[in-house]
């Protein structure tokens, strides 16, 4: 069976696939729009064509670099072959995306001896706060016992936002003491509170300060010297939240991260309503850490992990399957 059909059969079969379709909406009128007449049968597949695909992937918030090296990937594989649009053409074009987007599942390694320790970072704004109440909904959906940790001091509001959604959630929330100005001396406490209450995962969060990558360098190694002390191994996990409105920006957040710690995962928050989901490939690409979920709301149930074939399903419905009577409109 092509690929292009391989793809919409397990899209249609997936658990997410709702969620994607409302999510990614904003994304693919964006896709449809910028791709539009580039797959229309018969359009030839010259230099033009590649030319007017790579300013289609740059629209679609796919950096430079990236749509570059996509661009080259095609024309390895499509230049001489085919000489203009047709079903294996379009088959063919989602292949490569696919296999140049490579994989990077979701592989939490949870503790055998205790408490699992999961630190979220990210820039303020980026949807952290938000995030942790939608893992911490997730896992204790699955039967863990979870506890969330305030621990950047300085925003009070954040403190508050994740002590009311732990409450509305059900599970523990561990906050700074009266005056407890150093987030390291609240993840001490918390560690402590996690492994009296037999806690099965620990989510933390912790500062977004990116003004003063040593500052934030020394802040972070802090934690982790703190954390091991008190939990062996931990943190079992460093992911790090991009807002996906801030597109190539979020690029740029990614690399200063992952220069002061070691991210396992990015989730992507605000998908729904952005344009911008084209970043996913670049981030991939230029940092070769995957996308492990994605936000497509704003309420608790709107985290979803990530899932390649509906992402691309999702983007490309729109252009590439118009003539297989298969939207989802
Ligand atoms: P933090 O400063 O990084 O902790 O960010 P917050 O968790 O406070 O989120 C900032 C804003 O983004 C809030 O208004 C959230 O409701 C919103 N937000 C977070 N995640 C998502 C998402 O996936 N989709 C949408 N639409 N909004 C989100």
């Amino acid at each position: 069976m092509a690929f292009l059909d391989q793809l919409k059969q397990s899209f249609f079969k997936k658990k997410d696939k709702d969620a994607y379709i409302s999510g990614l909406n904003a994304f693919k009128k964006k896709t449809d729009e910028v791709f539009d007449g580039l797959f229309l049968d018969s359009r030839i597949i010259d230099e033009d064509w590649f030319e007017d695909v790579m300013v289609a992937l740059i629209q679609s918030d796919v950096s430079l670099h990236t749509a570059n090296a996509i661009v080259d990937e095609l024309k390895t594989q499509i230049k001489g072959h085919y000489k203009h649009v047709d079903e294996s053409l379009k088959s063919l074009f989602m292949e490569v995306i696919s296999q140049f987007y490579g994989d990077f599942p979701l592989d939490v390694m949870m503790s055998a001896t205790g408490p699992t320790v999961i630190l979220i970072v990210g820039v303020n704004g980026s949807g952290k706060t938000t995030t942790i109440a939608k893992l911490a909904n997730k896992y204790k959906k699955e039967g863990l016992k979870v506890g969330v940790v305030a621990a950047d001091t300085f925003r009070a509001g954040a403190i508050k936002q994740l002590e009311i959604w732990a409450e509305k959630i059900g599970v523990t929330f561990i906050g700074p003491a009266k005056n407890q100005m150093d987030p390291s001396a609240v993840l001490v406490d918390a560690s402590r509170i996690a492994k009296e209450q037999n806690l099965d995962i620990l989510l933390c969060d912790t500062a977004g300060r990116l003004q003063n990558k040593t500052n934030l360098m020394n802040e972070l190694n802090k934690m982790f010297r703190v954390l091991d002390r008190e939990i062996a191994g931990a943190p079992h996990a460093i992911w790090l939240v991009l807002d996906a409105t801030t597109g190539q920006n979020g690029l740029n957040q990614a690399k200063v991260f992952m220069e002061v710690c070691e991210v396992g995962g990015i989730i992507l928050t605000k998908l729904d309503g952005s344009a911008k989901g084209g970043v996913i490939l670049s981030v991939k690409h230029e940092t070769d850490i995957g996308v492990i979920f994605v936000g497509l709301g704003e309420k608790m149930d709107d985290l979803v992990i990530f899932d390649k074939e509906a992402y691309l399903y999702s983007m490309f419905e729109g252009v590439l399957y118009d003539n297989q009577n298969s939207s989802y409109e």
